[in-house]
């Protein structure tokens, strides 16, 4: 998952402001009980997301791919001082969880964590969107990109993790899985979109960041 020495990645942490007592927690808690605690985004990629929102400071913010809900605290963190983060993940299991992080960051009243299929639930919400963060099912990214795009307000933006998936993007096409085709065919999607200019940030596992024209 990291593309650069264990060295830099620690001296970029070094540098980098700390988590905070909640989200320590949390990383802490999702590695001691959760199944595949890999998948949460962690210090660094944490702290990406919060400067990006603190740059943005949106009004609305959708996330795709809640987990326990470390990357929505960190996402909510740069929210306008009226503004709402909604939070899709189809595992209940964690539900409990999420919502006493969101309580113990004093995010109760301005993120939303809702249970179902992103699929389903994307079409039901209402108004736009300043920042949407897909971070579910690899395979649906295109998908999910199709759904929000239209209901992405005009210069903002649309970022995607795990557009790297460890370095297999660069495998030989015989040797690629449906995830991995489906990460290429999404990052080339978006490369193709008049609608959208990306940049790909080799951060973590592959951050890609579209801006809406
Ligand atoms: N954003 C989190 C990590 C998300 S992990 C963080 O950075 O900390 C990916 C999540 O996507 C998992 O919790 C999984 O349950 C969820 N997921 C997978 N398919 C989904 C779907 N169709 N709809 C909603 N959530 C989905
Ligand atoms: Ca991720």
């Amino acid at each position: 998952m990291n593309f650069f020495p264990p060295e830099i990645d620690a001296y970029a942490e070094a540098f980098t402001r700390a988590e905070g007592e909640v989200l320590a927690a949390l990383n802490r808690e999702t590695w001691a009980k959760v199944l595949t605690p890999r998948m949460l985004s962690g210090h660094l990629q944490g702290q990406v997301l919060r400067m990006f929102s603190m740059m943005m400071r949106p009004k609305s913010v959708l996330e795709i791919g809640t987990y326990t809900g470390y990357s929505a605290i960190c996402l909510a963190e740069g929210l306008a001082e009226d503004g709402k983060l909604i939070t899709i993940d189809i595992n209940e299991e964690l539900h409990d969880m999420v919502l006493r992080y969101l309580e113990m960051a004093g995010l109760t009243g301005r993120v939303s964590a809702i249970v179902g299929n992103a699929l389903e639930v994307i079409p039901t919400l209402q108004g736009t969107f300043d920042l949407v963060f897909i971070d579910a099912d690899k395979e649906n990214y295109a998908t999910y990109f199709d759904l929000v795009i239209d209901r992405t307000a005009s210069g903002g933006f649309i970022i995607a993790d795990n557009v790297l998936w460890s370095g297999k993007v660069l495998l030989a096409d015989s040797e690629l899985d449906r995830e991995t085709i489906a990460l290429k065919d999404f990052a080339r999607k978006l490369k193709d979109d008049p609608r959208v200019e990306t940049v790909l940030l080799p951060i973590r596992d592959g951050l890609l960041v579209a801006r809406k024209v």
